[in-house]
């Protein structure tokens, strides 16, 4: 926590206050943590530090979201932190542990998993998802993980032992932790994708996905119905 909190200190102090689809905006007072399309508006609801998590937990339709780096975060609220250890917590409870993995991921620490590795270890009902064939990962992935509509996280992990990206249908920006994957979404392939942003590091396949996976595999295993 206090290593992570350096480094967002480091961040804010060279200017970088995005974070997938969070600004963060200091003053002499703080910081103000707000959703990034919101940013200028005078009409915000003033939330309290806690009411983060109740923030992250809906879109704006009310609806649960079960991926917190999908790109619905909600809008109309500001959150006052008055210290960095605030303003972290803001960002813990909005993007659970990409601090921490970022900070790993910057001192070289950070280890990756390719999806085969993960899909193997899975136990009971989820075991069938090893059994996904890699052109289905290439069209799962390219869906389930894309930045416009899945989800905003930079993929690190590769499909095997291969070395081999999981989808050929994602851009290359989606593997790269330079690209803002918010903007790149709204500017494809500008210049300004690569803006300064704190990036949400995917370092190995989410429970989402591997879900997904084994849904793939039984509906192909289901096979066409009968007329
Ligand atoms: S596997 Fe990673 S990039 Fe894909 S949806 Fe899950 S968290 Fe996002």
């Amino acid at each position: 926590m206090k290593q992570s909190r350096r480094l967002l200190d480091s961040l804010v102090a060279g200017k970088i206050s995005r974070i997938g689809q969070l600004q963060i905006v200091s003053s002499e007072e703080g910081f103000v943590l707000c959703h990034r399309d919101d940013v200028g508006r005078n009409d915000l609801r003033d939330g309290e530090i806690d009411r983060a998590f109740e923030i992250a937990k809906f879109d704006d339709a009310g609806n649960y979201r079960p991926l917190k780096t999908a790109p619905n975060l909600q809008h109309g609220w500001k959150i006052f932190a008055r210290d960095l250890l605030q303003a972290e917590k803001v960002i813990d409870a909005i993007y659970p542990g990409r601090l921490a993995i970022l900070h790993a991921f910057k001192s070289d620490q950070l280890v990756t998993t390719s999806l085969r590795e993960t899909l193997d270890r899975q136990s009971g009902m989820y075991r069938v998802a090893a059994k996904i064939s890699d052109e289905q990962i290439d069209g799962l992935v390219g869906n389930f993980c894309r930045s416009d509509g899945g989800c905003l996280r930079t993929i690190l992990w590769k499909r095997d032992t291969t070395d081999q990206i999981p989808s050929f249908k994602l851009p290359l920006e989606k593997f790269d932790p330079a690209v803002d994957q918010y903007l790149s979404v709204k500017r494809p392939r500008s210049a300004t994708a690569a803006a300064a942003s704190i990036p949400l590091l995917c370092q190995e396949a989410c429970n989402l996905l591997i879900a997904a996976c084994r849904e793939a595999v039984k509906m192909e295993g289901a096979g066409p119905s009968a007329p």
